[in-house]
């Protein structure tokens, strides 16, 4: 006799395999979309590994392509999958994988980057905020091009316990070339540790949990790839709004490599900047010749809080963008998009 709540598996009904799919549909991946399709099941099934136990849970995929990764899911005893797909040409393999499961796979056609998840999943799945987490799963063998402002994005949702946060802390497991997951997991004093780093360890505990190799994809890309298991915290190490920590992080590391005064003297006007800047590390308890890297999460904590005690006293402080004068002083604007682009390192 079955047990009230044992959970069925479905068996998927003997289907194309995703390579015949691919040829079927003739769908060769597309750069600009960052496809690379991973057409090992053994791989697949190592990814879904990572999200724990998936039995009974309700599933957000993001870029399923063919619907590889969702195979896996689904064989994992997940009851219902939404699957975000913003490439048309796989909208009909993705029905037939629908069809197959009775309505389980749920294909929603378009881009992740413009998708509320506030009411995508059952009702009854809500947690408190400091319960256990809901049997909610986000995965997603993400395209390169948007996993960065992906992550963020959804750190900020995090913080704000909105789109899927609404329903408890809901667990996220990703892929990332593998520098970007490494940075991401990157601990306190190494030279991979970036802005990446701590916005989102401030958010969520993340642990990188599988290398996969890059011939493990075809098509082959340049770099080896990195999943992420993110579990989001009762409390952030640093409880301010999202918007402040973020302007301070992003200070921080723009200039990694040089004293944290040199950068924080950015967050104030040209006249008083280092003046400002050295009050704020005094009161922070920090010494000014610190390099970013060297920085704990908590001790980050300490300059934001005072920070956002010097805005309370002056609030003209909060909408200063000290960029705004690039070009005049001694950084120039070419080297901005260069520091841009090396901060996420
Ligand atoms: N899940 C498949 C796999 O593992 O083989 C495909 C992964 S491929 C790296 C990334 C997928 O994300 C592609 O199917 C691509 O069309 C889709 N994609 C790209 N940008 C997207 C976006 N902004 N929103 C939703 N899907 C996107």
């Amino acid at each position: 006799m079955a047990t009230p709540n044992a959970v069925k598996v479905i068996r998927i009904p003997p289907l194309p395999s995703i390579r015949d799919i691919l040829k079927l549909y003739n769908l060769k991946a597309m750069r600009q979309l960052s496809q690379n399709f991973l057409l090992d099941p053994g791989v697949n099934n190592k990814i879904v590994k990572c999200c724990g136990s998936i039995k009974g849970a309700e599933v957000c995929e993001v870029g399923p392509g063919p619907g590889n990764i969702t195979r896996s899911v689904i064989m994992k005893g997940a009851r219902k999958i939404h699957v975000i797909e913003k490439d048309s040409r796989f909208l009909p393999s993705l029905q037939m994988l629908s069809e197959a499961t009775y309505g389980m796979v749920k294909v929603i056609p378009g881009d992740v980057l413009h998708f509320d998840m506030h009411d995508l999943f059952e009702e009854s799945r809500r947690k408190a905020w400091d319960d256990i987490p809901p049997n909610i799963h986000l995965i997603g063998n993400l395209p390169f091009n948007i996993s960065t402002p992906l992550i963020i994005k959804w750190m900020k949702a995090i913080s704000e316990k909105k789109s899927a946060w609404s329903y408890g802390r809901v667990r996220m497991t990703l892929t990332f070339q593998k520098e970007v997951a490494e940075r991401i997991d990157s601990p306190i004093m190494t030279t991979s540790r970036c802005r990446l780093s701590v916005m989102c360890q401030n958010w969520c505990d993340v642990e990188m949990k599988l290398l996969i190799p890059g011939t493990a994809f075809v098509p082959k890309p340049k770099v080896d790839v990195g999943v992420v298991h993110f579990v989001p915290k009762i409390n952030p190490i640093i409880p301010l709004p999202f918007e402040l920590v973020e302007k301070v992080v992003k200070i921080l590391f723009r200039f990694r490599q040089k004293q944290i005064i040199r950068g924080l003297a950015w967050l104030f006007p040209k006249n008083s900047d280092t003046e400002m800047a050295k009050k704020l590390l005094t009161d922070a308890e920090l010494k000014p010749s610190m390099r970013s890297f060297q920085l704990s999460i908590e001790e980050i904590g300490r300059i934001c809080t005072v920070y956002q005690g010097m805005i309370e006293e002056n609030p003209r402080l909060l909408t200063y963008q000290r960029s705004a004068e690039l070009g005049s002083d001694w950084i120039s604007r070419e080297k901005d998009s260069e520091i841009e682009a090396e901060e996420f390192k």
